[in-house]
């Protein structure tokens, strides 16, 4: 792989014709070694959240044992590329065929569900082991969220007694989890969720052997900035040393956005410029499905080698794709000189942005570089990266 000093570099020496993926490894292994020195439990990275082995290795090398995967090809996926990790599937929907491979090929033994009837399925597609564990997910509030994870999976307060004495019954080790939404804006989400899990665990009079908090560890992007970490992870133990549970209860958290987010971001050229409207070379099929469906506001900065003088303007972006719908409303604020031929990063793609590219209208882009520079923003790094936070500030 190329290896380059700055995301600048890249830009003046190659001149990209199309979109380059940018990776930091020294930021992910930042973020890793962070969650497992200072979560008061064990950390499982969300493997969706970006599936890249290159990242997957590097957190491992940085301390993270355990991986939540949500797919047979996840499943796969880590297994070949850390034979020693340790797997989680904590899809609460999984295909029953998903499920026997994971245990008898894989040697998968930890499965979340939601339903007696995917405890049903665990249970056959296991052949009635013995040695499972399984975390029932309770459904919880995404209110503190800006990503609402709130409707789809997790078992209603009526129905949760029964469903935690049916586990118990079936497991080794019985877990309870959540997920608050992504990127969780406050403590108080996990506060407030914990709560739940103890009006759970008292109805069902269980005995509990694992809490796994789920994801939802905040990033920062514009108008986008969180309380420090070590606050979410003091209420987290906070909450967690109050619950009646077994004296030998784990804690365990799965993130997938803090984990990976600072790990990439993407140069783009500008190929048209219509007023405040550029034209770039990568959109809502490529790294930016969360900038054009969501309106997520990603950090950007103009890669020129002499510094633009101009005043910072919002400018709003068109993808490549013949496709209306390739837009990202932004705004994203640009020195307000930026023309056509230049070249701009996009930052904190790491989560959920470099993972969704497709190869719509012909329009991807397999080229990754190395960069030893920082991040656009950092959760982790003290302090803040001196050549962007001006740029950051101004953003938000
Ligand atoms: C997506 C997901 C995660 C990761 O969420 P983040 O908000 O990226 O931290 C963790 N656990 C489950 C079950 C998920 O579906």
């Amino acid at each position: 792989m190329h290896k380059h000093h700055s995301a600048l570099g890249v830009a003046t020496a190659l001149k990209p014709a199309a979109p380059v993926t940018l990776i930091r490894p020294q930021a992910a292994a930042r973020a890793a070694r962070f969650f497992a020195q200072k979560f008061p439990g064990r950390s499982l990275y969300a493997v969706k959240a970006n599936p890249s082995a290159d990242l997957i290795r590097t957190l491992w090398d940085s301390g993270i044992t355990h991986y939540d995967v949500a797919s047979i090809a996840e499943v796969r996926l880590v297994a070949e590329t850390l034979p020693d990790a340790k797997l989680c599937f904590m899809h609460p929907v999984k295909a029953e065929e998903a499920i026997a491979e994971a245990y008898h090929v894989h040697g998968v033994r930890t499965f979340s569900l939601d339903t007696m009837d995917e405890l049903e399925k665990i249970v056959r597609a296991t052949g009635g082991a013995a040695d499972l564990e399984l975390c029932v997910r309770l459904r919880v509030s995404s209110e503190h969220s800006e990503l609402s994870l709130a409707s789809k999976f997790g078992v209603e307060l009526g129905e949760t007694s029964e469903l935690l004495m049916a586990t118990r019954q079936a497991a080794d080790a019985l877990g309870i989890c959540f997920h608050v939404g992504s990127q969780a804006m406050s403590p108080q989400a996990y506060s407030d969720a914990i709560e739940r899990v103890r009006a759970a665990i008292v109805d069902a009079a269980v005995t509990v052997d694992i809490i796994d908090v789920g994801g939802g560890f905040p990033s920062v992007y514009p108008g986008m900035e969180p309380p420090a970490l070590e606050a979410y992870f003091d209420a987290i133990h906070r909450g967690f040393e109050s619950l009646p549970i077994s004296y030998s209860a784990e804690l365990w958290c799965e993130p997938g956005r803090a984990l990976s987010a600072e790990y990439s971001s993407v140069i783009v050229r500008v190929e048209r410029r219509r007023g405040t409207e550029l034209y770039i070379n990568d959109g809502a099929y490529g790294a930016l499905f969360d900038a054009a469906h969501i309106g997520w506001r990603f950090p950007v900065a103009l890669l020129r080698e002499e510094e633009s003088e101009a005043e910072l303007t919002g400018f709003s972006f068109y993808g490549p794709t013949c496709d209306d719908m390739d837009h990202m409303a932004g705004p994203f604020m640009l020195p307000g000189d930026v023309q056509a031929g230049d070249y701009i990063e996009i930052g904190m793609l790491g989560a959920y942005g470099a993972a969704m590219r497709t190869g719509f209208n012909g329009f991807t882009s397999e080229a990754i570089i190395e960069v030893e520079d920082e991040p656009m923003t950092s959760l982790y790094a003290d302090p803040v990266p001196a050549r962007r936070r001006a740029t950051v500030i101004k953003l938000g």
